[in-house]
């Protein structure tokens, strides 16, 4: 028994939201004023998520990625992922984090040893810019962290939402860090999950443009990436870390997706765009097994669309507005 969907994709890796709270307010994903989160019952309990993932590595998940909101807000997350590690089934824990809160908990984060790859976001390297961007000025913080994780034993690699009007003009600046640095730094095609449109995207920067400006001023070589990975990846001569980029809005890489998420309220989602199919929170607080949830996710993973536009063109609940702290992005 695996999850296998009808297109044939094995789903081996869970995005999990941990909760839809967050201390920044980046103006791609939420309105300055944030957004209206739940009570703190709707959200599951660390109980009920590590039952969902335990029954989800018995069909086969072997990854997860916890996100959010910012997982760090959570209390005791670090106690979380502890417990996860107990999980012998899975192989990888990997976390999205903004890095405002994480410096002192590196350490620790290092000692749990399938916690292997840290995405830091981070969309502008001036204090000023960062501040106008997240709405928060906590860009000291976010750099140590990011040379503190940098240093450290786990894989860093950088997420930089590309916003037309805001940070176009630092791609190769964020290019240049490569050089000397071991990390993969991913460019993201900004989308339009921002809590209801605070942000009106003058112009939609895509992977095409994005590629460009690289090759304004760098010789890039495309690198042979794993199947599934979400972004196209590039190496530069003399560079110790590599460049990516993830077609997030252009879905180019919809053929091999090998993933599900699941929101903090415990709605199951077969893709980013869909508008959330299923909610396991309730099934569980109503008294699921473990055999029914199995049961569920088996046929869950049959209703997968191909690919996201599909997801979206079948949504009930309108354009995609939400935000990427309700999702986990
Ligand atoms: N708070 C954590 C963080 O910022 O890394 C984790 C949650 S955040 C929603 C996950 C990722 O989604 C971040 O890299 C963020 O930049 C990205 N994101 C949020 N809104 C987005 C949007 N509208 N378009 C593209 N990426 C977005
Ligand atoms: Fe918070 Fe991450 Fe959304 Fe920024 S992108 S507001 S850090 S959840």
């Amino acid at each position: 028994m695996s999850l296998v969907d009808s297109f044939g994709r094995q789903i081996n890796y869970v995005r999990l939201a941990v909760t839809d709270r967050c201390n920044l307010r980046c103006q791609y994903c939420m309105p300055a004023h944030g957004i209206d989160i739940v009570g703190r019952k709707e959200l599951l309990s660390y109980k009920e998520m590590y039952r969902i993932v335990r029954v989800l590595t018995e069909l086969g998940i072997n990854k997860i990625r916890l996100t959010g909101g910012e997982p760090f807000v959570r209390k005791d997350f670090i106690g979380f992922l502890e417990m996860l590690s107990f999980n012998d089934l899975l192989e990888d824990i990997n976390i999205t984090t903004n890095g405002a809160l994480i410096s002192k908990h590196i350490e620790t984060l290092e000692k749990l040893k399938k916690v292997k790859n840290i995405n830091l976001s981070i969309d502008s390297l001036q204090r000023d810019k960062f501040a106008k961007i997240t709405r928060r000025d906590v860009f000291p913080e976010v750099y140590d962290t990011f040379e503190l994780l940098e240093k450290s034993s786990l894989n860093l690699k950088l997420n930089v939402v590309i916003q037309s009007g805001f940070n176009t003009d630092e791609i190769n600046d964020f290019v240049a860090l490569s050089k000397d640095k071991n990390i993969a730094i991913r460019f993201i095609e900004e989308m339009p999950f921002n809590g209801k449109g605070q942000r009106d995207i003058q112009k939609n920067w895509n992977f095409k443009q994005i590629l460009n400006e690289i090759k304004s001023k760098y010789d890039v070589t495309e690198v042979v990436s794993e199947k599934s990975s979400t972004s196209r990846n590039y190496a530069i001569e003399g560079h110790k870390g590599t460049v990516g980029i993830i077609p997030a809005f252009t879905r180019t890489i919809c053929n091999d997706c090998n993933r599900i998420r699941i929101t903090s309220t415990g709605t199951f989602k077969n893709c980013l765009f869909d508008d959330g199919v299923f909610n396991l929170r309730d099934f569980i607080r109503s008294g699921a097994s473990n055999d029914d949830l199995k049961e569920l996710f088996l046929s869950l993973i049959k209703e997968k669309p191909k690919n996201g536009f599909i997801a979206e063109a079948n949504r009930k609940k309108g354009g995609v507005s939400e935000s990427m702290s309700t999702i986990g992005g």
